[in-house]
């Protein structure tokens, strides 16, 4: 299974990719995490990304494909993976079928985890107090919400103009929000 995640910032797609990952026995490929250990590592790339991503804003798209390049160099996934966090914007989204295509592991499908805008900002809070993360403070989360509406919500276009796009309410139970995942995905007939 070859699958990108898509959804607002907060929406719940790293919960869900962790859990889909053991199910499938894939890797979670988060960008939002391999940029947070460079900057922790504080390697070249973390210290040219660490303003950009503290005011929520989009790490240009070359870092970002060197950055992906580099991760899908790595054989694990050969049997498949879960992208969370790239596709940014529709020129990432070109880039990342190009890369796919050069490697022979065509991307399946890209799933959508729809959440409205007041669900996201609560979700948001919480995680800022359990995880303290440094771009989770309020005016931050505007801001990447606003970047959200703006570059990454068209992406979801580019993959439903292929037919490639499936959309799930990414609202309630984290149970209820992977049975229904798993439940359209079956029904668009691409488990295998
Ligand atoms: P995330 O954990 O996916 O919410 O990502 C956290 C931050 O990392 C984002 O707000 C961006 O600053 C940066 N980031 C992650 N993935 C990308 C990407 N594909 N393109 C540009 N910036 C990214």
């Amino acid at each position: 299974m070859r699958i990108v995640l898509l959804g607002p910032p907060g929406g719940g797609k790293g919960t869900q990719a962790a859990i889909l990952k053991q199910q499938w026995d894939i890797p979670h490929v988060s960008t939002g995490e391999l940029l947070r250990a460079a900057c922790r590592e504080q390697t070249p790339l973390g210290q040219k990304v660490q303003a950009v991503m503290d005011a929520g804003e989009l790490v240009s798209d070359d870092l970002m494909l060197d950055l992906l390049e580099q991760r899908f160099a790595a054989s694990d996934v050969d049997k498949g993976f879960i992208l969370d966090g790239y596709p940014r914007n529709l020129a990432q989204a070109d880039a990342l079928d190009k890369l796919l295509r050069r490697i022979d592991q065509p991307l399946d499908l890209a799933l959508l985890i729809e959440v409205d805008q007041q669900h996201i900002l609560d979700r948001i809070e919480q995680r800022a107090r359990e995880e303290g993360r440094s771009d989770d403070t309020a005016e931050v989360v505007r801001n990447r919400l606003q970047v959200y509406l703006e570059h990454t919500a068209p992406v979801a276009e580019y993959y439903a103009a292929d037919g490639r796009l499936i959309r799930v309410l990414g609202e309630g139970e984290i149970d209820a929000i992977t049975q229904r995942i798993l439940a359209a995905m079956q029904a668009a007939d691409c488990m295998h």
